[in-house]
């Protein structure tokens, strides 16, 4: 769960962090009375839960309360990376003298949690992964230890620079540690973490996410939780009981297990195709849920195919079979489902598909190959060639 600017800006503050001062606006009126209340310089920022706001236009500096207003009236109703802007930050502009990035993440390869910072703040860390790498200083925090000054602070003083600028870094980066554990974040991250020319440094930018899993044992974080992070057919599917995340290609995918799900979706981007999501209707699945996949993933209108690929261990098959049919008597599928069926109770699963008229692939390459050869936008088909028509209609 991803939180906005100013909420995970409030909840640094809460943790100690110096932030500038800011409220948020919905209206260009609003944003000017915030600004005469907090004193000029002011920044306007979008309020959209993606990066890269400054360049797309969605950041700006206003000198006086008038100029707040019209700097937000240009910003509210701006599409940022498809999102549509409705509320901006007002903040207090901070005279920045130098910027630096630093942040909190887990690390899988060293299962732990790791502190990435810079010198190079300001852009993305993935542009200065590109443009500076060796500007980039990281370390991983045992989970026992945590944040050890006689470990650690040296590789933050590496990229804070001088000893007055470090010991603040580190007090911030204590701060965001506690942060991280205490409320189960997946990413805490001040980009630019800011220097005044007076010395002092400030969050100008903040981004935090919580880890959804562990969502249940923070009720408080509830609240913050933003409508607009999930479209209608994740909150739909989770309702549902599907795990499920919402991609932008064609093929929508049903799929019996995490794992085998990203191997689909691996195969089926192999054979030149984009699958339109993930998702897994979970080991003992019912036909409930099936037919829940299909309603969900049929109101996709950018789906032109589907693919069911079920490895029946615990998931019979016949189970899987049944959903299929209650589908088709339900609700109106509009693109031709491919089906690949092997495992537990295949045979009757079969056979009620084949009594309803329905094929199904027992190998899984054969069926993305024909799933994709069913998408108008197939692409290149790397080494076996042309994806031939599949034999499954439904
Ligand atoms: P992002 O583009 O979505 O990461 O948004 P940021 O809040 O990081 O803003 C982008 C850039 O705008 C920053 O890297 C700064 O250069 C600039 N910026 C943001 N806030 C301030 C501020 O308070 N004062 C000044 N001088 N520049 C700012
Ligand atoms: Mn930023």
């Amino acid at each position: 769960m991803k939180l906005h600017e100013y909420q995970a800006k409030s909840l640094l503050r809460d943790f100690g962090i110096p932030v500038p001062e800011g409220k948020t606006a919905d209206t260009p009126e609003e944003a000017e009375s915030i600004a005469k209340e907090i004193g000029c310089p002011v920044m306007i920022k979008a309020q959209v839960l993606v990066g890269g706001r400054g360049k797309a236009g969605g950041v700006k500096m206003a000198a006086d309360p008038k100029e707040a207003e019209a700097r937000a009236r240009a910003i509210l109703g701006m599409t940022i990376k498809g999102i549509v802007v409705q509320r901006v930050l007002v903040a207090r502009a901070v005279d920045i003298a130098s910027e630096y990035y630093v942040s909190l993440t887990v690390d899988r390869a060293s299962k732990a949690v790791q502190c990435i910072t810079s010198a190079s703040g300001g852009m993305e860390i993935e542009e200065i992964a590109v443009k500076e790498p060796h500007k980039i200083i990281r370390f991983a925090l045992d989970p026992e230890m945590g944040l050890v000054r006689g470990q650690h602070f040296d590789s933050l003083a590496h990229a804070f620079g001088a000893p007055g600028v470090s010991e603040q870094a580190w007090r911030i980066v204590e701060a965001m540690y506690r942060l991280f554990k205490e409320k189960d974040c997946s990413l805490v991250e001040i980009n630019p973490c800011a220097l005044t020319p007076a010395g002092t440094l400030v969050a100008a930018d903040a981004k935090v996410i919580f880890d959804d899993n562990a969502l249940y044992r923070h009720p408080e974080l509830e609240s913050l939780r933003s409508p607009e992070e999930y479209g209608d057919d994740e909150m739909d599917a989770k309702a549902s009981g599907l795990s499920y995340v919402g991609l932008d290609g064609t093929i929508g995918c049903i799929v019996n297990g995490a794992g085998l799900s990203m191997a689909t979706m691996d195969l089926i981007k192999y054979f030149g195709g984009s699958p339109a999501n993930f998702l897994d209707v979970g080991g003992s699945s019912n036909p409930e849920k099936v037919l829940n996949a299909l309603r969900i993933i049929s109101k996709n209108p950018r789906v032109t195919a589907i693919l069911i690929n079920i490895f029946g261990g615990i998931t019979r098959c016949d189970d899987i079979a049944r959903g299929i049919l209650m589908a088709r008597e339900k609700i109106t599928i509009p693109v031709p489902l491919t089906i690949r069926l092997i495992g537990t109770n295949e045979k009757e699963g079969r056979q009620l598909l084949e009594a309803a008229g329905i094929d199904a692939f027992t190998d899984l390459t054969e069926a993305v190959k024909a799933v994709v050869g069913r998408t108008p936008d197939q692409g290149r088909a790397p080494k076996g060639g042309k994806a031939p028509q599949g034999k499954a209609r439904a």
